[in-house]
C-alpha cells in the first residue's frame, strides 16, 4: 500500500513536470514565431529598399516577401536566399563599377567645361579643385550625386555667363587646356634653388596667352630639368655604391692580409715551439751523458743561451703580430667610419627626398601618400597590440564661400592656419595628414571612447576660437569632425569609411560639430 501511494506520488510529479515543459515549449514557440516575423518583415522591407536595381533581384525578392509571410514555410526559402546572396553580390560590383565609370564621366566633363574660352579664373579654379576631389573613389551613390549637382552647378554659372556676355560658347584650343594643366602640374613640384627662377619664368609664360609652340618649349624645359634632377639623384646614389664598394674591397684585402700574416706567424710559431722542445731535449740528454761538473756548466750555460735567443726570436715575432693587428683594426675602423659618415649623409638625403614627397605643398601637413602609408602602420600595429586607435576625418565647413568672399589666396592661406592649428593641438604620437582640398584626417592611438569626443571637441573650439580677420572682418572658421574607432575583424579602410559617414551626418547636423560612430 505504502509503495502503491509512493508511485502514485511520483507519478504526480512528473505529470507536472511534463505539464510545466508541454507550457514552456509553446511559450518558446510562440517566442520563436515573433522573432521570425520580425525578421522576416525585417528582410521584407529591406528587399523593397532594394527595389528597382536590377530585374532578376525584384523578381526573386517578391518571391521572397510572399513567402516569408508564412512562417512555417521558412525553411522552403533557404535554398532561394542562396541565389539572392549571388545577385546582391554581383549588383554590388556592378554598382561600384558603374560609379566608378560616373567619377570619370565626370571627370572628363569637368575638363571639358574647363576649355569653355571666357569662363572667369575663379570658376576654372573651382572646377579644377573640383576635377582634384573626383580623382577619389566614391563608396556609394549618396558620394554621386552631390558631385552630379556640383558639376550642373558649373555648368549652369557657364551658361548664365556666356547668355549675359551674348558671346558664343567656344571652346578653348586643346593646347590652351594643357598649358593651364602645366601650371598645376609644376606648382605640385619641388624644383631646385637653381632651377626656380627659370620655373617662374615658365608660369609667368602659361598664365598669359601662349602659343603652342611657345607651349612645346615650356613642356620641354620642364622635362629635361626634371630628367636632370632624375639623373642627380640617380648619380649621387651611384656615387655612394661606388664608394661603398671600394670600401668594401678595402676592408676585405685588409681581412685578407690579416689572415695571411696570422698564418705566416703561425707557421713561425710552431717552428720556434719544435726548436725549443729541441733544446730543451738536448739539454736533457746532454745531462745525462756528463759526469764533469765544469763542462755540465759550459753546456748548460750554451745551451741556455740558445734557448734564451729562441724565446727572444719568439716574443719578438708576438711583438710584431700585435702590432700587424692593431694596425690592421686601426685600418678597418676607419674604413668603416668613412663608410659609416657616407652612408649617414646619403640616408639625410634619401630622407630630405621622401620628407619632399610625403609632404603636402601648401600645407607642410603629411600628404595622402603619407597618410596611406602610415595607416597601414598604425594598422599592423593594431593587429599585433590590440590597443585603442581612432580615424578622424575633418573638413572645413562652408570653406568655398571663403574663397567666393576674399578670393583664392585668402582660402589657401585660411587652409595653412588651420593646418598648423590642427598640428599643434595633436600630441607627438598623433597624426594629421590633408585628405585633399579642405579635409584632414587623423589617426589618434591610445585614447578611449570616453576621451575620444574631449579630445576631438577641443580640437574643434581651437579651430573655432582662431581670430581670423579678412578685410577688416572678424571670420569664425568651423570644422565638422567624424570619427570612428577600429574594431575586430576591420580593415581600416572601413574605419575610414564610418568616420566620413559620421562626418557626413556632422553636416547634416548643422556642420560644427563631433560625431563619433
Ligand atoms: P561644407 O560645409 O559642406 O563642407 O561646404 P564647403 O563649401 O566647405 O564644401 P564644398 O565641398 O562644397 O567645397 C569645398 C571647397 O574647397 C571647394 C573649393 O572652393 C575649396 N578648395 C578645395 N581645395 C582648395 C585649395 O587648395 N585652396 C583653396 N583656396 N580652396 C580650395
Ligand atoms: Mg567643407
Ligand atoms: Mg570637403
Amino acid at each position: 500500500m505504502k509503495d502503491a501511494n509512493a508511485s502514485l506520488s511520483q507519478l504526480d510529479v512528473m505529470r507536472q513536470r511534463f505539464d510545466a515543459a508541454q507550457v514552456e515549449l509553446a511559450e518558446l514557440k510562440e517566442e520563436r514565431v515573433t522573432k521570425l516575423r520580425a525578421l522576416s518583415n525585417f528582410i521584407g522591407q529591406l528587399s523593397l529598399a532594394c527595389k528597382g536595381q536590377n530585374l532578376e533581384l525584384d523578381n526573386k525578392l517578391a518571391k521572397l516577401r510572399a513567402n516569408l509571410t508564412d512562417v512555417e514555410r521558412l525553411d522552403e526559402i533557404l535554398p532561394e536566399l542562396v541565389d539572392i546572396e549571388k545577385i546582391l553580390k554581383r549588383q554590388y560590383s556592378h554598382v561600384m563599377s558603374m560609379l566608378e565609370q560616373g567619377r570619370s564621366g565626370l571627370a572628363k566633363f569637368s575638363r571639358q567645361l574647363q576649355r569653355v574660352e571666357n569662363v572667369p579664373d575663379k570658376l576654372r579654379k573651382e572646377i579644377n579643385y573640383f576635377k582634384q576631389d573626383v580623382t577619389k573613389p566614391f563608396h556609394s551613390v549618396w558620394d554621386y550625386i552631390p558631385k552630379v549637382e556640383q558639376l550642373m552647378g558649373f555648368y549652369e554659372q557657364t551658361l548664365t555667363l556666356c547668355f549675359e556676355s551674348q558671346a558664343p560658347l567656344n571652346y578653348l584650343p586643346k593646347y590652351r587646356q594643357l598649358a593651364h594643366e602645366l601650371a598645376q602640374i609644376i606648382a605640385e613640384i619641388d624644383f631646385t634653388k637653381a632651377q626656380r627662377d627659370q620655373v617662374l619664368v615658365i608660369k609667368e609664360q602659361l598664365a598669359n596667352e601662349i602659343d603652342v609652340e611657345a607651349l612645346l618649349e615650356c613642356y620641354q624645359t620642364i622635362l629635361s630639368m626634371l630628367l636632370e634632377n632624375i639623373a642627380k639623384e640617380k648619380s649621387a646614389s651611384q656615387e655612394f655604391l661606388f664608394a661603398l664598394n671600394e670600401a668594401l674591397m678595402s676592408v676585405r684585402d685588409s681581412i685578407d692580409e690579416s689572415l695571411n700574416q696570422a698564418q705566416r706567424s703561425q707557421q713561425l710559431k710552431n717552428q720556434l715551439n719544435t726548436d725549443i722542445n729541441h733544446q730543451v731535449n738536448n739539454v736533457e740528454s746532454g745531462l745525462a751523458d756528463v759526469d764533469d761538473v765544469e763542462l755540465l756548466k759550459t753546456q748548460v750555460v750554451d745551451q741556455l743561451n740558445v734557448l734564451r735567443a729562441s724565446l727572444t726570436r719568439k716574443e719578438a715575432l708576438e711583438q710584431r703580430e700585435i702590432t700587424l693587428l692593431k694596425k690592421s683594426v686601426e685600418h678597418l675602423r676607419n674604413e668603416i667610419s668613412e663608410l659609416s659618415s657616407e652612408t649617414s649623409s646619403y640616408k639625410e638625403k634619401l630622407f630630405e627626398q621622401q620628407k619632399l614627397n610625403l609632404l603636402d605643398s601648401l600645407t607642410q601637413l603629411p600628404n595622402r601618400a603619407a597618410l596611406d602609408e602610415r595607416m597601414e602602420q598604425e594598422y599592423r600595429h593594431y593587429q599585433r597590440n590590440r590597443n585603442p586607435l581612432w580615424v578622424a576625418v575633418a573638413d572645413i565647413d562652408h570653406f568655398k564661400s571663403i574663397n567666393d568672399n576674399f578670393g583664392h589666396s585668402t582660402g589657401d592661406k585660411t587652409l595653412q592656419v588651420i593646418a598648423m592649428a590642427l598640428k599643434n593641438s595633436l600630441r607627438d604620437t598623433e597624426f594629421v595628414a590633408r585628405y585633399g582640398g579642405e579635409e584632414f584626417v587623423m589617426l589618434i592611438p591610445d585614447v578611449s571612447l570616453n576621451d575620444i569626443g574631449h579630445l576631438l571637441n577641443r580640437v574643434r573650439e581651437k579651430i573655432k576660437n582662431i581670430p581670423f580677420k579678412f578685410k577688416n572682418q572678424r571670420i569664425t572658421v568651423t570644422l565638422s569632425i567624424g570619427a570612428a574607432k577600429l574594431i575586430d575583424g576591420e580593415h581600416i579602410l572601413e574605419t575610414f569609411e564610418r568616420a566620413d559617414a559620421a562626418l557626413y551626418k556632422a553636416k547634416h547636423e548643422n556642420r560644427d560639430r563631433v560625431i563619433i560612430d
